[in-house]
């Protein structure tokens, strides 16, 4: 079936694709070598709620996700963090709420007391020498870290950047390439002359409100209703296809030639391996965490001895239908670089450290390793792509980009969402 489009990789990007192009009236099959779709967006179930395994949130900017989750039926089930800061565990052992006003951990007020509070004094004098550095200084930096030491010293990125980035992006602030970390940043520094003014302008086009949110019950009900949309727009889907010698107009998949017009939305055999990471997470009794002591979570700073989990989320504290599924309890997520073979009991010992409670009981716990490769890992493969390889890591990146590949390929504009966009 010539006709056919052929979509290599069932998570996110491979699934917006296929619904997107069989709403246009072409004829799609998804092959998913494992057995589950959604990929990188799963649920496992600890103490007998079901939870997000790996991503737990999308960024709103755009509005391109909550548009979609609007015409999934999932707007009125669109639900932002609470409001509580992250917390900052420092190299010494010191906890600190990190300070608000920064991009990535770089603060737009290098002289703000909870700047010069998580850093030290010393730390702040020399972020500040950012203002007075010609604008070049720094611009032609390779990667984030290079360039925050070199405009605002080691202090800056050691103490508040590299949580940060390892925290949340899994990555270190010194591979990380500067336009991956924040496309507009270098170009911002250029035209206001400092670091801080670059993230104050940044942080001033930002739409108000929560940079982030989740779907009350779970990310993973994003996979269950676009799962449930393909299936009912007669998208043939195939768990357990593993997809091989994948090229424009033909795929192996099972042993077996199929034509198509094929379209990758998983990596290919030979893409950088990325690191893997390792999520722990614990479901506990806690009456130390009932007053959410470190917020939504922590963040661990580099060099921080005596605990080895990069971040904690407090799980429960930061969405609230996680707090009203578990009452009495606390669901706790940490993550570690690599796969350590006793996460369960180092998530034990870490989470006492990091929140400074008790950890009274575990109630349920389980662990989960995952690939993570840098964005743009992929880019650049002959055949049609969508995913984060070529769109970048994140859900806001890879729904954006399949949207615009499957209008490349026929598909019809993305109808206006009737509700639940997140952008202000
Ligand atoms: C622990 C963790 C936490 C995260 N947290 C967040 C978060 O909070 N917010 C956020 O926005 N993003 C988060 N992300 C990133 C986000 O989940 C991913 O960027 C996104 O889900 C990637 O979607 P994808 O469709 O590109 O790829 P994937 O989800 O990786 O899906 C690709 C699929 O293709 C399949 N496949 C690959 N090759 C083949 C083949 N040859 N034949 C058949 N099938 C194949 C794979 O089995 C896989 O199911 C997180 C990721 C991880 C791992």
């Amino acid at each position: 079936m010539p006709d056919d489009v052929l979509v290599v990789g069932g998570g996110v990007g491979g699934l917006v694709l296929a619904r997107r192009l069989a709403l246009a009236g072409r004829r799609v099959v998804v092959f998913e070598r494992s057995d589950r779709f959604g990929g990188q967006v799963a649920r496992h179930t600890v103490a007998g709620v079901d939870l997000d395994a790996a991503a737990e949130s999308f960024a709103t900017r755009g509005g391109t996700v909550a548009a979609l989750l609007g015409e999934l039926g999932l707007a009125d089930d669109i639900e932002t963090p609470l409001p509580k800061p992250a917390w900052l565990y420092r190299a010494d052992g010191s906890a600190v709420p990190l300070p608000a006003t920064g991009v990535l951990g770089i603060p737009g007020d290098p002289a703000a007391a909870d700047v010069v509070h998580a850093i030290g004094r010393r730390a702040a004098l020399r972020a500040r020498l950012d203002a007075l550095l010609p604008a070049r200084v720094g611009a032609d930096a390779s990667s984030l870290g290079d360039l925050v030491r070199r405009r605002m010293g080691r202090g800056v990125v050691d103490g508040l950047v590299s949580p940060v980035v390892r925290g949340v992006h899994s990555s270190d602030p010194y591979s990380l390439p500067v336009e991956t970390a924040s496309p507009r940043l270098r170009d911002e520094l250029r035209a206001s002359g400092s670091l801080a003014a670059a993230v104050e302008r940044i942080r001033a086009a930002a739409p108000a409100g929560s940079q982030v949110a989740g779907i009350r019950g779970g990310m993973f009900r994003l996979v269950d209703a676009l799962v449930a949309e393909c299936e009912g727009r007669g998208v043939r889907l195939q768990t357990g296809a593993d997809a091989s010698d994948i090229g424009a107009e033909g795929v192996t998949v099972n042993g077996r030639r199929l034509t198509g017009e094929v379209v990758r939305a998983g990596a290919p055999a030979d893409a950088p391996a990325g690191r893997h990471v390792t999520l722990a997470t614990l479901v506990v009794e806690a009456s130390g965490l009932d007053s959410a002591p470190r917020g939504t979570g922590v963040l661990v700073a580099s060099g921080a001895s005596g605990v080895s989990a990069r971040a904690l989320t407090h799980v429960s504290a930061k969405w609230a239908w996680v707090g009203e599924r578990l009452p009495g309890l606390h669901a706790l997520r940490l993550s570690y670089d690599g796969e350590p073979s006793d996460a369960i009991e180092r998530a034990r010992a870490d989470a006492a450290t990091l929140t400074g409670a008790r950890i009274e009981r575990i109630v349920d716990a389980t662990s989960a390793v995952w690939r993570r490769r840098p964005g743009g890992a992929w880019a650049g493969t002959p055949e049609p792509a969508v995913g984060e390889g070529p769109a970048g890591t994140g859900l806001a990146s890879v729904v954006a980009h399949a949207e615009r590949v499957a209008e490349r390929l026929g598909a019809d504009s993305p109808e206006p969402a009737s509700g639940g966009r997140m952008e202000g």
